[in-house]
Order: C-alpha cells, then structure tokens, then sequence
C-alpha cells in the first residue's frame, strides 16, 4: 500500500483546478454547499443540475467505497465545476484507528477519486465529523468541518432542510448536506434558488478559501470562513 497522499504534498495544492468559469465577487456574501456519504447515481445528478442550472457549485465530500462504484459520475462532478473532497473509503471513526488503518482509509480514497477524476483531493471531512488533538498530528490535510447542520439524514423533511438552512444562514458558513437522500435532492431545488435570491453566492470550500484569503491549511480544521 503506498503512502502518498495522507502527507504534505505542495503539488497537489497547485492542481486545484475546479469551478474555474464562474465569476465570483469577494466582497457579495457567499455560503459553502456540502454534500456527504456519495456519490449517489439516483441524486447526485439531480443536485449537479440544480447547481449548473444556478451557476453555482458545491463540495462533495466522496466515500471511497461509493466513489469506486460510481467513477463517471465522480469525473462528472469535476467536470461539472464542483469540488470532491474525502470522507474515508468507509466511513469509519478516525478516532478509533491505528496509524495505519488510517492511512489505508485515506490514500486508498484519494487514489480512487484520482484515478476517476485527475484531481486529488485537497480537502478531508472526518467520518461524524470525529477529530481529537492526536489524530489531527496524523492528518496531513486540512480537515473541513460545518457550522450549520441541515440535518437532512434526521428529518429526511425538505420543509424542514429548507427552515435548518434559512433560520441559520450567514455569510461564511459552511453548510452540511448528504446527497444520499432524495429529500435533500429535493431541498436543493427550492434552497439554492432561494440562497441566490437572498444575495448569496453558493462556492465550494475551495472557493470559499479562494475568495476570502484564508488558505486552507494541513493539520487545522475549518467549520466555517466568516
Ligand atoms: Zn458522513
């Protein structure tokens, strides 16, 4: 098994290459999108469409084993102006892992999102969003949290997924969905619009770093640019 990915590695931040066509405006306020636990074949595209249909883009935080399964469309999300970021091969708590399990969840994740896509990711989200102080020490990628949870897995309610993201939104947030569920297919049809009517731009957490000057950074954690 090699051990490339999980360490510092300058390349790989210069190859960040995605949702390069849209016009974004530093100083209008911006939200994050995230999608966890795909791709999914049945609303991955439903949400793909929703965001080109927007010109926006998002983050899609890819398992291992589900992007292995779905290698078009993890090439279609990059193709499409979006970010894929990693989530493990399995969704396993990091917390509870030895070094090398670690290792194992990580590069085998980004060797497979690399050979579907060209890209490797830049960014990582922790299963559960699981971190402590030594397994930061082993993360040697910046590690991309939330700080507003639509709880979408929950409530599998758009009505409700709509209301989690309107009570809550500001500028700089990062926003927590799973593109796993038709229901939050389904929120992202009337939330994205909506979002954009509110003076939002909707970017992916590499674009968020870009537009704020807040260079992601290995062994820190990020919930939100405000
Ligand atoms: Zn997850």
């Amino acid at each position: 098994m090699k051990a490339t990915y999980n360490q510092p590695n300058k390349f790989r931040l210069e190859k960040q290459g995605v949702g390069a066509n849209r016009v974004l405006d530093p100083y209008k306020p911006m939200v994050a999108l995230t999608f966890d636990d795909g791709p999914s074949p049945l609303y991955t595209p439903v949400i793909l469409d929703v965001l080109d249909e927007h010109n926006s883009a998002a983050t899609f935080f890819v398992l291992g084993t589900e992007a292995d399964r779905n290698r078009e469309l993890l090439a279609e999300i990059i193709q499409r102006g979006n970010e894929i970021g990693n989530h493990s091969l399995n969704h396993r708590d990091f917390t509870k892992l030895s070094i090398e399990e670690l290792n194992y969840q990580i590069n085998t994740t980004q060797d497979i999102i690399e050979e579907a896509t060209g890209y490797a990711p830049l960014v990582l989200r922790t299963p559960y969003g699981f971190v402590n102080v030594d397994l930061m020490k082993e993360l040697h990628m910046p590690v991309i949290l939330w700080s507003l949870d639509t709880r979408d897995w929950e409530s599998r309610d758009p009505e409700k997924i709509y209301d989690e993201v309107f009570e809550n939104v500001k500028d700089g947030d990062i926003i927590l969905m799973h593109d796993i569920y038709e229901s939050s297919a389904e929120a992202v049809k009337q939330i994205i619009p909506e979002l954009i009517e509110r003076g939002f731009q909707v970017v992916s957490v590499s674009e968020l770093s870009r537009l704020r000057e807040v260079p992601l950074q290995a062994g820190n954690i990020y919930s939100n640019l405000y």
